[in-house]
């Protein structure tokens, strides 16, 4: 099937939070048909506003689409969607393409897909990378897990949302890729947020610290691209008292999702239980878990006066 073929198909969108609402947007700006359902009403009207159709529920969503793409919260919230009692699935044709782009364990990705199987629906996961910045860009990296001819046929609808596309693998391999990834990226969070905080200690100032270090061997993405330390960079969480983003609750969730994984393959990953811990204090406080996981900035913080 070609892209000007698949064009002209009916997508789905179930989802519309911080990343489902721009990613929607977008493949409603390439040229997409896409009729949208979130449980939030606020959610819904914005996405209607840009240019999606409202559906009053799920089911009334994936009528007649041909590709169905899901972002939703976690595991719980996708499996109610296709395998609850009232699931999707069930009513969702077959031939129909099914991308799953939530964050959730390898093991509910690959239910989801083998139930879907079952029904002729050819399904992958496809979660992403690159933030709430990427979406609404239009940049965001997919890790997908299925197979390749399925792959080949959601290629144009994920070129309309992403920048890079990943196979990592059969069904579930996508979250894997995933949860590698961001277990990562909580650990040099932590590591820049203390490295940043001990330089202040001793009289630095953090703009200069980090152009030193991101020019030096201690550079990765959170100094580059995230920096956690208020006043360094615009346009970050940092800059904004660590409104919007990705949430602490939403690292707290990937980080036991890497847990879960490393105890099943027995994986030793110290730095990865250390990291989720240090979130875990820090998240303790249900305005913190609200805020962006770099404002993990705030523990290593001294009180002013201190
Ligand atoms: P969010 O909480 O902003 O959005 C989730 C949306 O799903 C909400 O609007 C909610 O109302 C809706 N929803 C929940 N259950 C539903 C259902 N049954 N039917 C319809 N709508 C339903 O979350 P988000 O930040 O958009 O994240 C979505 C997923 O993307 C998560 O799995 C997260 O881990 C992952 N992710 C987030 C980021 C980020 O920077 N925010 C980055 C990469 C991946």
């Amino acid at each position: 099937m070609n892209t000007r073929q698949l064009k002209m198909e009916k997508i789905a969108f179930i989802g519309l939070g911080n990343m489902g609402g721009p990613m929607a947007a977008n493949l409603v700006k390439k040229g997409f048909s896409v009729t949208a359902f979130d449980l939030s009403a606020p959610m819904l009207e914005k996405a209607v506003a840009l240019g999606c159709v409202r559906a009053e529920n799920a089911h009334a969503a994936i009528d007649r689409a041909d590709v169905v793409v899901s972002m939703l919260p976690h595991g719980e919230a996708v499996r109610a969607l296709y395998l609850g009692v009232h699931g999707l699935l069930q009513s969702m044709a077959a031939g129909t393409l099914l991308i799953e782009c939530s964050t959730i364990s390898a093991n509910d990705a690959r239910q989801v897909i083998a139930a879907a199987g079952e029904r002729g629906i050819q399904a992958m996961d496809a979660p992403v990378s690159g933030g709430t910045a990427a979406a609404a860009a239009g940049t965001l990296s997919f890790m997908c897990g299925g197979e390749e001819a399925t792959l080949q046929r959601a290629q144009p609808v994920l070129d309309a949302m992403g920048a890079n596309i990943f196979h990592a693998g059969p069904a579930g391999s996508g979250q894997v890729a995933k949860i590698c990834n961001n277990m990562l990226l909580a650990i040099h969070m932590i590591g820049t947020a203390e490295a940043l905080q001990m330089g202040v200690d001793n009289g630095l100032d953090p703009k200069v610290l980090s152009d030193i270090m991101r020019a030096s061997s201690g550079g990765n993405w959170s100094l580059e691209k995230y920096n956690p330390y208020p006043g360094v960079m615009d346009k970050v969480p940092a800059a904004r008292d660590y409104q919007g983003g990705f949430s602490v609750a939403l690292m707290l969730k990937d980080l036991g999702l890497a847990m879960d994984t490393a105890a099943a393959s027995a994986s030793s990953t110290p730095l990865g239980a250390l990291a989720k811990n240090l979130y875990q204090l820090h998240g303790g406080d249900p305005i913190n878990r609200a805020l962006d996981f770099s404002s993990i900035q705030n523990l290593f913080r001294r009180p002013a006066g201190d």
